[in-house]
Formats: structure tokens, C-alpha cells, sequence
């Protein structure tokens, strides 16, 4: 091993992992999967704990420091705190967070925290439980503050809400998710949706600029001041605080700005593939050379090589939108 830190052809300094654990999911979200027919990955393909701590491990002293498990829904893959506790164990590793649509929060929520796991990301796209089964297609009896209010008991802050927000379906709750923020400190992230899903209502008119909702907020509950936001794992987002507000409201714009200038991130898939872009095809399989035995610097730094200078998502150039089910969002 050189044991140099990972750097892409543009500069850009590689320290954050975004681990899909599973493709699976107990939700159908409109925009991210079809009701049936997902082609599932056979199990044999799966890498198992003990290979994705494997990957950690080696790329621990190229300078990765952060870990996001992610999906489908992690929280659906037995004993994740399982893997969590290897993680843990990784000494180069700071940060371990986790994406999850929280429905399995109230039950798993201090047994993960107790594993190492520091905080969680719970998608929440609708307050109104008949709307959380029409956006999620399964009712799963999923309640967003109880399981926000789980994890925070939990010790996994700072609680971080993301919201898709899409035109006609929920676009009328953006003020009572801001509202949230004055009576705790969770972050609210409105993602703009990026119609990759294969539903009528994923389309391109269906996506609500970040600038729309920020005005709503502010016509309904005054003004919103700039501010850094949480202390740990900003990512993309920008941030803004109501007057007096506990927690912090944060816009996340895939489809009207790229970040890709500040990428630090790249993705392994559930199968083992290192993908160095959300959108486009840029994947390096590492699974085969983890099951021969062989050093993964090799593979990884071939996969940055191609790592692109931006995403082809506005563009649509990139011809293969996959869901983000598949990728690991
Ligand atoms: N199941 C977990 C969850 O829902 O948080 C983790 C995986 S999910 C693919 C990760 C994130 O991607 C979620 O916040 C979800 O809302 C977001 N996402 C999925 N499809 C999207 C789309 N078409 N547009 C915007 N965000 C999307
Ligand atoms: Fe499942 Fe998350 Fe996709 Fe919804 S967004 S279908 S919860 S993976």
C-alpha cells in the first residue's frame, strides 16, 4: 500500500463513504422505487459485514473518515448494529451516521447507539400519516417526531430530517416541517426532488426550486437568517435558522446547483461496487479482488481516476438514471 491519501484527478480529497448495506426496502417511495417488480440482487452478491469491514479497513489509512450507511433501508438488514460495532473499531474512522426512513428507529435506536453508531438521517417527506402511505406506498405505521424523538433519546444527534419535496403532494407541509425547528433542535433538510423515479408525479414539474420554498417559509413564519448549521456532516446542504428557532432549516439542491466542485464522497454499492459519482456509470467492482484476497488500493484509486468532474443529472447526459434505491442516495 502507498498509504497516500485518496485524491482525484480534479484535487478533490476522499474522506466520506457512503456504504449501501442493502438494496432492499420495507418502503415503495414514489420517487425512488418501483411498486413491484425491483430486480433484486441475489444474496450470494451481498457483501457480508465482514466484508464491508474489510473495505473500512484498508481504506482507513488512505484517509477515509467517514461512514454513512445507507440503502434501500439499512435499517431492514439483520443485526446492523452488528456492523456497526466493526465499524466502530476502525481507528481511522471519526464519523458514523446513518440514512434511514425511520420506521425501525423507536425499536433499534439505542442498541445502535450503544453499537458506536453517532447520529442518524431520517427521510421524511409528510406529517400526515394517510400521506406518508400514499408517498411510501406501504403503511408501515411510520411516525416522523416519535422516531426523530427515539434517536435523540438515543444519544444519535444531531437529529437531521430530510424532506423530498415534491409539487402536489406534500409542497404544502413545507411550513409545518420548518415549524418543527422552533420547539427542537433537529435540522430540516428540503431536498429537491430529482425525478429519476418511474411515477406520473416524479417529473420535472413536480420539482420545487429550493428558492420557492425558502419564500414559503418565510411568507408564513418570518425571516430566515444564514447560519452554519450542524456542527458534524453538513454535506451539500445551506442552512438557515428562524428568529429564536432550537433547530436549523437547510435546502439541499441537486437540480438547481451541483456541488460536485467540493465532492469528497464516493459510494460502495450492496454488491460491492465503488461508484464515484451519484449519477453515471462509473463504478469499479471491488468484490471480486476482496473474495481473491487481493489489496483494494489498486482498484480504488482506478475508480478515482475516473471519478467525473461534475454530474450529468441536469443535463441528462448520462443516459442510465438508476434509482437511488440502487445506489445508496
Ligand atoms: N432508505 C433510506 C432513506 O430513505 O433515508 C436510505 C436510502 S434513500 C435512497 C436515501 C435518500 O435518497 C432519502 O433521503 C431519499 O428521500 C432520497 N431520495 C431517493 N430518491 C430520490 C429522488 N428521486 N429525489 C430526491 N431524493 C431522493
Ligand atoms: Fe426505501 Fe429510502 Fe427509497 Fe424510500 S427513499 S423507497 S425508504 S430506499
Amino acid at each position: 500500500m502507498s498509504g497516500a491519501p485518496l485524491v482525484d484527478q480534479f484535487g478533490r480529497t476522499i474522506e466520506y463513504l457512503r456504504i449501501s448495506v442493502t438494496d432492499r426496502c420495507n418502503f415503495r417511495c414514489q420517487y425512488c422505487m418501483p411498486l413491484e417488480g425491483m430486480p433484486w440482487l441475489p444474496k450470494a452478491d451481498i457483501l457480508s459485514y465482514e466484508e464491508i469491514h474489510e473495505v473500512v479497513r484498508q481504506l482507513g489509512p488512505l484517509g477515509l473518515r467517514r461512514i454513512r450507511l445507507t440503502g434501500g433501508e439499512p435499517t431492514i438488514r439483520p443485526q446492523l448494529s452488528r456492523l456497526v460495532a466493526m465499524l466502530r473499531g476502525v481507528p481511522e474512522v471519526e464519523d458514523i451516521a446513518l440514512s434511514t426512513n425511520g420506521v425501525k428507529l423507536p425499536q433499534l435506536a439505542a442498541e445502535l447507539a450503544a453499537a458506536g453508531l453517532d447520529r442518524v438521517n431520517i427521510s421524511a417527506d409528510s406529517l400526515r400519516s394517510e400521506r406518508i402511505v400514499q408517498i411510501a406506498r406501504r403503511d408501515l405505521g411510520f411516525e416522523p417526531v416519535a422516531a426523530a424523538q427515539a434517536a435523540e433519546d438515543a444519544g444519535l444527534g444531531p437529529i437531521k430530517l430530510n424532506v423530498v419535496v415534491m409539487r402536489g403532494t406534500n409542497d404544502d407541509e413545507v411550513v409545518d416541517f420548518a415549524r418543527l425547528t422552533l420547539a427542537h433542535a433537529w435540522h430540516v433538510r428540503f431536498i429537491e426532488l430529482m425525478p429519476v423515479g418511474q411515477m406520473e408525479s416524479v417529473t420535472d414539474a413536480h420539482v420545487v426550486p429550493s428558492e420557492e420554498i425558502l419564500a414559503r417559509i418565510r411568507a408564513a413564519l418570518g425571516p430566515l437568517v444564514p447560519t452554519a448549521g450542524p456542527a458534524r456532516g453538513n454535506g451539500p446542504a445551506a442552512y438557515h435558522r428562524l428568529e429564536g428557532a432550537l433547530g436549523t432549516i437547510g435546502v439541499i439542491t441537486p437540480m438547481t446547483h451541483t456541488y460536485c466542485g467540493s465532492c469528497n464522497r464516493v459510494r460502495l454499492t450492496a454488491d460491492g461496487r465503488l461508484r464515484t459519482c451519484l449519477f453515471g456509470d462509473h463504478e469499479v467492482d471491488l468484490r471480486t479482488p476482496l473474495r481473491a484476497g487481493l489489496p483494494l488500493e489498486p482498484f480504488v484509486r482506478q475508480a478515482l481516476a475516473e471519478k467525473p468532474e461534475q454530474h450529468a443529472l441536469l443535463s441528462r447526459r448520462n443516459g442510465g438514471l438508476r434509482a437511488l434505491s440502487q445506489v445508496g442516495g
